[in-house]
């Protein structure tokens, strides 16, 4: 890429956390949005409109496009064409463009990432819900219509970034660290996790976040997702996954190589150099309104050791990326519900892994269980959704 290129850029998800960063990070770039897309938050997608002028949006349904459609037909230099529904965000994510940005939260991705994927695009990923529960598939798809797939979420960015120019990755690596902040539950004794409330949950000391990512950070689920998501991006087998919490998140991932030595990515916790490295096809362009790490400031970096015992929603996803199949589908969808049965206030935060296990115990008795069909994923998916919704009815 030419430094001076003006690159086209289509972020699905645009209001979300990491679709917010990536403005920004346009901003500071000065690349050409072509493409947004939101659920419902057609107010901040107006907003966006205004400043951006995009080709197209998309948004959930009719309705919405209709209400939208009225707040812009007084803004005369906006040509803005909206488009709604699973049929316009697949649309949108085939449009034309340099990179598409991935940021729409949980398994509701997969279908505009498949459209993206058949229009052979260059694809940032922030979302790593689909990549956990359909990876295999996922990355074939990607592999067999030649588009990109650049890591956005930090860790596997890390990662991406300490192998950046190695062509035997695999042969050489011992094992990747994925690293952890711990979450605000990190101190807590097994106790005090009974009497976590939704706010409690809601207050990451280090990043700040969508709502779903921040609770699977405080359980741990997120380090679990992304342990499954590191070992299909990488191909690395979960033995070679080492969790480490590091309270500072200075560190976002380190890989060993068999010689023993470890290259570790560092900076300070922000998700836009994650973001711009993947808009920038791995080439460094500068930050200068972000500081950057002062280790005399720092003093130190800290590790220890994560507590499986605590934090159970670890262990589930060990358990789920070696078992395989459509289990890691399983862990995600029963996460996905419990977690929002936690924020709707009708389980308790340490009720979320509970309902999780329960669910994939069940699974394993599941004519699908070990199947590797997409199909078969995508019914294993909906068969856990309603286990789970299930168990919550039912108060287990
Ligand atoms: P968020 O909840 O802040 O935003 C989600 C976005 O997706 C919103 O724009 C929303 O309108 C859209 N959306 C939600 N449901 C949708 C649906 N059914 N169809 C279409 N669009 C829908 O989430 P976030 O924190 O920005 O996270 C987005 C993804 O990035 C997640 O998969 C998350 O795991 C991953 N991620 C986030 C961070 C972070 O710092 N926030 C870091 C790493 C990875
Ligand atoms: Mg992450």
């Amino acid at each position: 890429m030419e430094i001076n290129q003006k690159q086209k850029i289509i972020i699905l998800g645009s209001t979300g956390s990491i679709g917010q960063q990536t403005l920004n990070v346009c901003r500071r770039l000065d690349f050409e949005v072509v493409g947004l897309s939101c659920f419902n938050n057609i107010e901040l997608l107006y907003e966006q409109i205004k400043e951006f002028n995009p080709q197209k949006v998309a948004v959930a349904n009719l309705n919405l496009a209709v209400k939208l459609a009225e707040r812009i037909k007084n803004v005369p230099q906006i040509k803005t064409e909206i488009l709604y529904g699973d049929q316009g965000n697949i649309e949108l994510a085939k449009s034309a463009c340099d990179t598409i940005v991935v940021a729409i939260i949980g398994f509701a991705a997969l279908k505009p990432l498949l459209a993206a994927i058949e229009a052979k695009h260059t694809i940032a990923l922030a979302n790593k819900e689909t990549i956990v529960s359909t990876g295999k598939y996922v990355l074939e798809q990607a592999e067999k219509h030649g588009a990109k797939i650049y890591p956005v979420d930090s860790e596997p960015s890390a990662i991406w970034q300490c192998i950046a120019g190695k062509k035997q990755v695999n042969e050489e690596i011992n094992n990747v660290w994925l690293t952890a902040s711990g979450g605000p539950f990190r101190t807590y004794s097994k106790e005090q996790f009974d009497s976590i409330t939704v706010e409690d949950a809601l207050n990451h000391p280090v990043w700040s976040m969508g709502q779903k990512i921040t609770i699977d950070s405080a359980s741990m689920m997120n380090k679990g997702l992304e342990l499954i998501e590191i070992s299909r991006l990488f191909n690395l087998a979960g033995s070679q996954i080492k969790v480490i919490i590091h309270p500072q998140s200075i560190i976002h991932s380190m890989v060993e190589y068999i010689d023993g030595s470890v290259i570790a990515q560092m900076s300070m916790p922000d998700m836009e150099l994650p973001i711009q490295y993947a808009l920038t096809y791995d080439m460094r362009l500068p930050m200068p309104d972000k500081p950057k790490i002062n280790f005399a400031e720092l003093g130190q970096l800290s590790f220890e050791a994560p507590d499986l015992e605590r934090f159970p929603a670890l262990r589930l996803a060990y358990e789920a990326q070696a078992e395989d199949g459509a289990m890691p589908a399983v862990l995600n969808a029963a996460n996905e519900i419990a977690v929002q049965a936690f924020v709707d206030k009708k389980i308790s935060f340490v009720e979320i892994s509970t309902m999780v296990e329960s669910t994939m115990q069940k699974f394993r008795h599941h004519p699908l269980y070990r199947s590797i069909l997409l199909d078969d994923i995508l019914a294993a998916d909906q068969w856990a959704r309603e286990y789970t919704e299930l168990l919550i009815t039912q108060g287990r």
